[in-house]
């Protein structure tokens, strides 16, 4: 990026600005190559003040949250790279929780239980951000995201700050209306149940249990890979046609859950692309069923 350091620092001085780093050190999967300039706001304000920055200046930015659903190119990322982990404020008034885009939607879903609420049980093992799951409707064990919200506050590309309520939200399977508007997720307002608080704990309990049981989590991942196509499950179709431990570099299908695909070390993200292209060929030869991505894959 020509821009220097010193005209960013000077133009937003309360903003903390990373130049020329590895984002591989931000990612779960541990992919991704070099960032021209990573910025952490700490607020909406600085978000705002960011986003018109690039606008008048016509810089590209991306936005990340816990980088766990994303494969970032080994080239890394031009423009500003903004991601929102510092924006991490929780609020609970009454059934309902504010909370900031960068919170750890695992850590709002024990503030839920602290307050006996019931409605986030099944997201309480999903590393991403509150921002990330609402981006991508993440769900799990018949529960989504869009069931929980009630509100959600974003920054527009051309600046305009807007709510929108679950409807406009437009939730879909992994999908909601924000990754096709370049919206940035600012704040979401959950609404709960009071429930019984037990009853909470065991669910999230029994739900953290059986990640553990049959997800690979003793490696750096980015989740389930692909979508579940209509009528089947990902996994069972990727394991049907003998891709486990089908192999690319570093980047190996899991053979304790074929819908994952691992870092076993030192995985480029050529390697995942790699192994995600020979997955889809094979899967679509053998099985007939072509196999879309819910991966995020940014950059070059
Ligand atoms: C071990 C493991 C288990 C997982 N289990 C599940 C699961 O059960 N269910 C499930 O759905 N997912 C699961 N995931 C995937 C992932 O955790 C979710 O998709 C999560 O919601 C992504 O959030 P994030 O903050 O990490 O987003 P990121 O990975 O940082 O970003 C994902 C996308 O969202 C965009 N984005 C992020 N934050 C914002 C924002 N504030 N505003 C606008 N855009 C934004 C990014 O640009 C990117 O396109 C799992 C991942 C791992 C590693």
């Amino acid at each position: 990026m020509e821009k220097t350091r010193l005209e960013l620092i000077a133009k937003m001085p309360r903003i903390k600005f990373k130049f020329e780093e590895e984002l591989k050190g931000y990612s779960f999967t541990k992919t991704g190559g070099v960032a021209d300039v990573i910025a952490f706001p700490k607020t909406i304000i600085e978000v705002y003040e960011i986003v018109n920055y690039c606008r008048l200046e016509n810089i590209e930015y991306t936005v990340l949250g816990n980088a766990s659903n994303l494969i970032i190119s080994d080239k890394g990322l031009r423009g500003i790279t903004i991601i929102l982990t510092d924006m991490n404020d929780v609020r609970i008034f009454d059934d309902r929780i504010v909370a900031a885009a960068g919170a750890e939607l695992i850590h709002t879903c024990y503030q839920a239980l602290s307050e006996n609420l019931t409605g986030l049980e099944f997201a309480s093992g999903i590393p991403g951000t509150v921002g990330g799951a609402v981006f991508m409707n993440a769900g799990a064990y018949n529960g989504q995201i869009a069931d929980a919200v009630e509100s959600v506050e974003v920054v527009l590309p051309d600046g305009e700050l807007k709510t929108f309520n679950a409807e406009e939200a437009k939730f879909g399977y992994r999908d909601s209306i924000f990754q096709h508007i370049g919206a940035i997720i600012l704040n979401v307002t959950f609404k709960l149940k009071k429930g019984d608080r037990r009853e909470i704990e065991t669910q999230m309990r029994e739900l953290t249990d059986a990640r553990i049981e049959k997800q690979p989590l003793e490696f750096p991942s980015c989740g389930s890979v692909f979508k579940r196509p209509e009528g089947y499950f990902a996994g069972k179709l990727i394991q049907d046609a003998g891709l486990q431990g089908y192999t690319v570099g570093g980047a190996k299908v899991s053979e304790k859950h074929a819908g994952f695909i691992v870092n076993i070390g030192g995985a480029t993200a050529e390697d995942y692309k790699a192994v995600i292209k020979h997955v889809q060929e094979t899967v679509l030869a053998k099985e007939g069923v072509a196999l879309e991505t819910e991966v995020k894959i940014l950059g070059e």
